[in-house]
């Protein structure tokens, strides 16, 4: 079960809680601070709650709970000491249609009050469905400790603004633009240090000014071979600011999660029903899209400048003076080889690693195999699974020895990883039987043999080969 992530109003919303204990009291003060309108129904009350009742902020009846509580009510807190009581409350409240949390049973309600990390009015609240609260706690200490304490101010700040900028700026992504110009230059230090009638007044001459950088940026950026770990924080920060992007089909999924909402999607990958890519190239594609003063971010299985096309596509944007960058990416060799505990060099196995691309020109790999077949160096294959059996056939007609060891990676670094290892002489028959699918890379070298040794991230797809 997934719970569904609310934040509500509840400025006008009778919300009733039932027990008056120290769980009840957290509760109460969650609500309180958001403005609800609180009953407290119990004979006791803790300190903290009568305080809270003599003030006025909430209304404390000592009294057992009855049924006619739950009458105009939003949201029913059961927090009492009786079990059975909580229950039938529970079922009664549910009855009604009512919101229920329930403090002693997390199935018997229906919403959680979530630990939250305030920087009014930001707030961000962390629910773990309860698989764990103390990975809960430990990331709630975490963001306590990243998001800077006057971060609450800086949304105050874009608040008072907010009128003013939407006149300035009427289209929406040009607003945008603006704001994450000020929020990450020095109109934002000036709000963290203290410095707010400051930034106030710089902000006031930036908005005058009713000027956002309007030319677009291409970033072209590698996102690594699966595991969204594995991105550079480089790429991270331009995922988050990009407007567009153009992405291929190796660009795993959570990856695609990390994206912005809003952010316009374009596939540019082979599949026939995107006719829109095929009629006009990529590279026409980018320099368009940046024209029209937009962030694109080209993004890109492993590294885009191996076996990725990257360098034709920079080409294009350099003729047409198209301002870009390009952020490395861990390719799929380097990520393979790590999660499959196969190291690519070694002292005393492989003195150099060439990455070959497999893929089949007219049905013959047209390489040099002379070069390749070579003992003491490590092979990489990309693209290599339809020419496998022509790759291991050149290798041992080119004098490698047919049990040299050869290993098949799956889907490297993602929790579907598969590795199979095997020799030149069963690669192509471990392909076939074991239904090996792309994207698949091929190792070849005596450093597959360290696996055995050296394997470490598991995965249920995993089988040796026999
Ligand atoms: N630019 C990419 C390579 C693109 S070529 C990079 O640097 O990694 C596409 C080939 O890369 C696939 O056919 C496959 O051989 C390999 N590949 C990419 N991601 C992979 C992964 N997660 N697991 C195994 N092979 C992968």
């Amino acid at each position: 079960m997934a719970s569904l992530a609310l934040f509500a109003n509840v400025a006008d919303r009778r919300c009733l809680v039932v027990g008056a204990g120290p769980v009840a009291a957290r509760k109460i003060e969650a609500l309180v601070r958001a403005g609800a309108p609180v009953r407290v129904v119990a004979p006791e009350a803790v300190d903290s709650i009568r305080d809270h009742a003599e003030a006025g902020r909430i209304d404390y009846q000592a009294r057992d709970f009855q049924e006619k509580d739950l009458e105009g009510i939003f949201l029913v807190v059961i927090a009492s000491s009786d079990a059975a009581l909580n229950d039938k409350i529970a079922e009664e409240a549910r009855g009604r249609g009512l919101l229920v949390n329930a403090a002693h049973k997390a199935d018997a309600g229906d919403v959680l009050l979530p630990s939250v990390i305030r920087r009014d009015p930001i707030q961000v609240a962390i629910c773990t469905d309860g698989a764990s609260p103390v990975l809960g706690r430990l990331l709630r200490n975490h963001l306590e400790s990243r998001i800077p304490g006057a971060f609450g101010r800086l949304a105050a700040l874009v608040e008072r603004f907010r009128g003013a900028a939407r006149e300035k700026f009427p289209e929406r992504r040009l607003r945008r633009r603006f704001w994450e110009a000020v929020l990450t230059g020095p109109v934002a230090e000036q709000v963290l240090d203290g410095r707010e009638a400051e930034a106030d007044s710089t902000l006031q001459q930036e908005l005058e000014r009713g000027q956002v950088p309007d030319t677009g940026e291409v970033y072209l950026v590698g996102a690594g071979p699966g595991d969204p770990d594995l991105l550079t924080f480089r790429a991270l920060r331009l995922i988050h600011q990009a407007d567009v992007v153009v992405y291929d089909r190796l660009v795993s999924d959570p990856i695609m999660a990390l994206l912005r909402g809003d952010i316009e999607k374009i596939y540019a990958g082979k599949e026939r029903a995107q006719h829109a890519i095929e009629q006009e190239s990529i590279n026409a594609l980018l320099v368009r899209l940046a024209r029209e003063g937009k962030r694109v971010l080209r993004l890109k299985g492993g590294d885009p400048l191996v076996f990725g096309r990257g360098g034709e596509e920079i080409a294009t944007l350099m003729e047409e003076g198209i301002p870009f960058q390009i952020v490395p990416g861990i390719t799929a060799a380097n990520g393979c080889a790590s999660y499959a505990g196969i190291p690519l060099t070694h002292r005393d196995y492989a003195q150099a690693c060439i990455f070959v691309t497999g893929h089949l020109k007219d049905g013959s790999v047209n390489l040099n195999w002379d070069m390749l077949a070579h003992p003491r160096q490590t092979l990489v294959f990309y693209m290599g699974l339809a020419g496998c059996p022509e790759i291991c056939k050149q290798l041992v007609q080119h004098g490698l020895d047919a049990s040299t060891p050869a290993a098949l990676i799956t889907r490297g670094t993602t929790p579907e990883q598969r590795v199979l290892t095997g020799t030149l002489e069963d690669l192509p028959q471990l392909v076939q039987s074991q239904d090996v699918a792309p994207p698949t890379l091929i190792v070849i070298g005596e450093v597959v043999r360290l696996r055995e040794q050296l394997r470490w991230f598991q995965t249920s797809g995993d089988i040796a080969a026999p």
